[in-house]
């Protein structure tokens, strides 16, 4: 199995006219491709914090990641930013697809971020708006699909890279539970077929072990700032 990533002793703290406020404290974690984990916890727990370190987005207080083997933290503002567009997938609970654009240039969006999308780019895309069911959707505004169908875009373009490390916050916070079970089935196919590390957030304890319960999945539960198993 081949490492993707390691999280040692991570603490969060942010300042406070008082004393500072603990987020996240000695976070450990280390997991391979292919594996599955679902983080539950009750709001607030740090949950949220912790995606965000992971995904290179914020850095942590003290303690060291490292993702593929990289510690994004110890590379400049725009060497991480093209890590994490080649390494990491995100998916939140808000889609955050460009509303002017359609569904197949928001699959294209981490290419394009970078250049032009080349032939094949384009091909792959097609055939992940195939693989999460909106083939014939491709050229519709995210305005024109509903929640569901907006998160299956938003796994697609999360997937477009490959990414070894895709990274999920509540990605079915805002759905029934239907529309629900069909985001969490692309994503775990999709993984199934990149072979990357997923990490889901959700409070929803039936898409937990729906994710969890796969001969690669493990559940973790974040209590105050810290991860237990
Ligand atoms: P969860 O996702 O588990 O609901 P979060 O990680 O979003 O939890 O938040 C954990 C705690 O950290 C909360 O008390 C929240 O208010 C606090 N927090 C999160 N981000 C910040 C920030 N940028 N500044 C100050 N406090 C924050
Ligand atoms: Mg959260």
């Amino acid at each position: 199995m081949t490492l993707v990533l390691e999280v040692d002793a991570v603490s969060k703290a942010f300042p406070t006219p008082a004393d500072p406020l603990v987020v996240l404290e000695g976070v450990s974690l280390v997991a391979g491709a292919g594996e599955r984990l679902v983080v539950t916890g009750p709001s607030g727990s740090g949950k949220s914090t912790l995606l965000a370190i992971l995904g290179g987005l914020e850095p942590p207080t003290t303690g060291h990641i490292s993702v593929a083997g990289v510690d994004p933290f110890r590379l400049s503002a725009a060497r991480r930013a093209a890590f994490r567009n080649q390494r990491i997938g995100f998916v939140f609970q808000e889609h955050h697809l460009l509303e002017s654009c359609t569904a197949l240039e928001n699959v294209l969006l981490p290419v394009l971020a970078t250049g032009r999308a080349s032939a094949p780019q384009v091909e792959r895309a097609r055939l992940l708006l195939d693989r999460v069911g909106l083939a014939s959707r491709e050229r519709h505004l995210p305005a024109e699909l509903s929640g569901g169908e907006r998160q299956r875009v938003a796994v697609a373009r999360a997937v477009m890279r490959e990414p070894m490390l895709l990274l999920a916050d509540e990605p079915t916070g805002q759905l029934d539970s239907q529309a629900a079970v069909g985001v969490v089935d692309v994503l775990t196919s999709m993984v199934g077929e990149t072979g990357s590390l997923l990490l889901v957030v959700t409070h929803d304890d039936q898409i937990a072990t729906r994710v969890a319960d796969h001969p690669q999945g493990r559940r973790l539960h974040m209590l105050d700032g810290r991860l237990l198993p």
